[in-house]
């Protein structure tokens, strides 16, 4: 990364002191001249500095200290993520059971389909018809199992 960056940030950052002394200057102006009606001007321009300086402030500051906010942010997201690990694993896992389950559920279908149900009947290693689970010749093909 070039060195340009962090200067402007920089710049940015006394830029925001800057306006931000500016305000607490309004902010004097405002308090003094307040009801002194011989010296308005004080109010007036207490006013104009203070709004213009806050909003300066706000708007230097923001841009100025992007990189501490996205560091900070991604702090937080991490942070966030780390507290609700468990819970997430957690998450994880009973979806991992559930499909595991799904799975054999699934399996154990197709087995019963294949074999019959409990050896009872079974099929045809020939024709595929379904005999008895006992029987020696298939009833349908006459072949030998
Ligand atoms: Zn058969």
């Amino acid at each position: 990364m070039s060195k340009k960056k962090p200067v402007v940030f920089l710049i940015l950052k006394i830029l925001a002191a800057f306006f931000l002394c500016v305000a607490i200057t309004g902010i004097v102006f405002v308090i003094v001249g307040f009801g002194d009606f011989e010296n308005e001007w004080k109010f007036i321009l207490g006013g104009v500095l203070s709004s213009l300086g806050v909003f300066l402030t706000f708007t230097c500051g923001i841009i100025g200290f992007y990189p501490e906010i996205a560091k900070l942010s991604v702090k937080m997201t991490k942070h966030i993520q780390a507290a609700n690990k468990e819970d997430m694993t957690e998450i994880a896992s009973t979806n991992a059971e559930i499909q595991s389950d799904a799975i054999r559920t699934v399996a154990s279908a197709a087995r019963e389909g294949f074999e019959g149900t409990d050896g009872a009947t079974k099929f045809c290693k020939h024709c595929g018809a379904l005999i008895d689970g006992d029987s020696r010749f298939c009833k349908e093909c006459g072949k030998e199992q």
